[in-house]
């Protein structure tokens, strides 16, 4: 059994949906049964919200006009996706008497004039309820033995509503009671992302973008083979492709790079996401939607060895604070303590220290940089780049790293935390160069 999930972009709109749904048919053929895991279309958790707060604002009017846009997107969708009369039909009735219990709780919420955490779960379920009716609609209208599966009987979790918890346990119990079953009976099951519900029956959500989550936890309380997250890009990248044009997908990488990657700036997939599938040993592949053939990026458990450095990231806004002399390094690094600032790097030595913090905006940095003013030697303006893979913590990989950048300056390289990656400082400026310098040579073409 394989595990697929569909991000936003990928159920958008009529032609996206087409690919997914050409995705799985392939799928289907040559593999055996499948748990399709899809979002909400790209746009519409953010507009469910907004009409949540409308109506808990008793704005009656905007509410109305909210949700008959909803109806109007979802069908325009039903019409262009469907050609089957008696199916699109179906299909569309069972959108329109979702959207009309929208309609009517909204309307309830606005008498009340309250909008609670546990009303924007029930209002934001709505998107992937929605796009899985469709999904599951065309597919059967395809000829293929699909089903649409609430993923709130197996999804257990605690209330609290907006970002619940997962209770594991009973997943795994409800998924033998109900999801289990299904599969023998239908070859896809189509079911939402981002949802749970209670042991009482109140409706969840995993917190914003949890349907990664979903497809992880499924994966792995089903046993899949795989897990396969589609998205609207072609793997996780060697570097980010607006940076330097060479970048490519990395072919496989592990789970330890990639939790690197996201802690230091990258766009990858959140590593939390996938840890229930990684801790069952299931590989997860960021596949892309649009472009089915691309072999996209494999992650595993296991350290792939292939070459030394998979990937090279950069993380901006940071600030370098160098002090000498052990009592302004001890005074440095108590004010690190006690005002919490987010802490990038440290390095410290007999006679002195360094440390690199990420500030979030100008004025975080100026409040950084106030604190240090008067003990530090110096406060640089500074990029943190951080390259990964299975042999960046060996010393040959962190001098090779601190070659390459020597041209820059840099203020340190030094081996991270983890053994996969090596860490570099530089100014600003060099950031640029530098990620295209070890993208270059360590990566290659
Ligand atoms: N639809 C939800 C969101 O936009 C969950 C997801 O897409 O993963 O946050
Ligand atoms: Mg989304």
């Amino acid at each position: 059994m394989d595990v697929l999930k569909f991000g936003g972009t990928s159920v958008a709109n009529a032609d996206a949906l087409r690919k997914v749904i050409a995705i799985v048919q392939e799928r289907h053929v040559s593999s055996q049964r499948l748990v399709a895991v899809l979002s909400a279309t790209s746009g519409t958790t953010d507009a469910l919200l907004a009409l949540a707060r409308a109506a808990g604002r008793g704005l009656f009017d905007e509410v109305a006009m909210r949700v008959e846009d909803l109806r109007d997107r979802h069908f325009g969708i039903v019409d262009d996706l469907i050609s089957g009369g008696a199916a699109r039909l179906s299909t569309r009735e069972r959108v329109s008497s979702m959207i009309d219990s929208l309609s009517s709780y909204c309307q309830g919420m606005a008498f009340l004039g309250e909008c609670t955490p546990q009303s924007l779960d029930e209002v934001a379920s709505h998107g992937e309820r929605l796009s899985t009716t469709i999904v599951a609609g065309a597919l059967q209208d395809a000829g293929l033995n699909a089903v649409w599966f609430d993923a709130r009987s197996v999804i257990r979790t605690n209330d609290a509503f907006t970002e619940a918890l997962v209770q594991f346990s009973d997943v795994v119990r409800l998924t033998e009671q109900h999801l289990i079953p299904t599969l023998q009976l239908h070859d896809i099951v189509i079911t939402q992302g981002f949802i749970g519900s209670t042991a009482d029956g109140r409706t969840t959500t995993l917190g914003r973008g949890g349907s990664d989550y979903s497809a992880a936890i499924l994966g792995a309380t089903c046993g899949a083979r795989t897990i396969d997250i589609y998205t609207d890009v072609s793997g996780i990248y060697t570097t980010d492709p607006r940076l330097v044009p060479e970048a490519r997908p990395v072919p496989a990488m592990s789970f330890r790079e990639v939790r690197e990657l996201a802690l230091y700036g990258a766009k990858v997939l959140h590593p939390d996401t996938i840890e229930p599938a990684i801790a069952k040993s299931i590989p997860v592949r960021v596949l892309n939607t649009f472009q089915p053939d691309a072999p996209g990026t494999i992650i595993t458990a296991e350290q792939p060895t292939d070459v030394a450095i998979h990937a090279i990231t950069m993380l901006k806004q940071c600030l370098a604070v160098r002090s000498v002399g052990a009592s302004s390094s001890r005074q440095a690094q108590h004010i690190a303590d006690a005002s919490g600032f987010p802490v990038v790097l440290q390095l410290s030595w007999l006679e002195g220290s360094l440390m690199v913090f990420r500030y979030r905006d100008a004025e975080h940095a100026e409040h950084i940089k106030a604190a240090y003013e008067n003990i530090a030697e110096h406060i640089d303006d500074v990029v943190t780049i951080v390259a990964v893979g299975p042999h960046a913590g060996r010393a040959d990989a962190i001098a090779e790293v601190a070659r390459i950048a020597a041209p820059f300056e840099p203020l340190a390289v030094t081996s991270g935390i983890s053994p996969v990656s090596v860490v570099g400082v530089v100014n600003e400026r060099g950031g640029l160069p530098v990620v295209r310098a070890l993208h270059d040579q360590l990566v290659g073409p």
